[in-house]
């Protein structure tokens, strides 16, 4: 059972997608591939209530710096002070 027949944002088809999510937290990133319904139209991704529930809790525990089920994937940079264009500004 489908928590979505159409996209709720522009009633656009669905269709099962795997996407590749990051999600942050702690100043860490960790990179996820996930089951989503892509709205065709408009690129929304909706998740199951479970997969949400699995962000929050990824997201916890890189608050916690609880790294058990996580595996290092290459390393992360963001830009330094003198980064010449100004519009582009380091996140942490
Ligand atoms: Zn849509």
């Amino acid at each position: 059972m489908k928590p979505f027949e159409k996209c709720p944002v522009c009633g656009g088809e669905l269709e099962d997608k795997q996407v590749e999510k990051l999600i942050r937290g702690g100043g860490n990133t960790v990179s996820i591939k996930v089951a989503a319904e892509v709205c065709l139209h408009c690129g929304e991704r909706l998740y199951t209530e479970d997969v949400v529930e699995s962000f929050e809790e990824i997201r916890a525990n890189l608050r916690k710096h609880e790294f058990s089920h996580f595996r290092a994937l290459g390393q992360s940079f963001t830009v330094d002070e003198n980064w010449p264009n100004k519009a582009i500004q380091p996140t942490g």
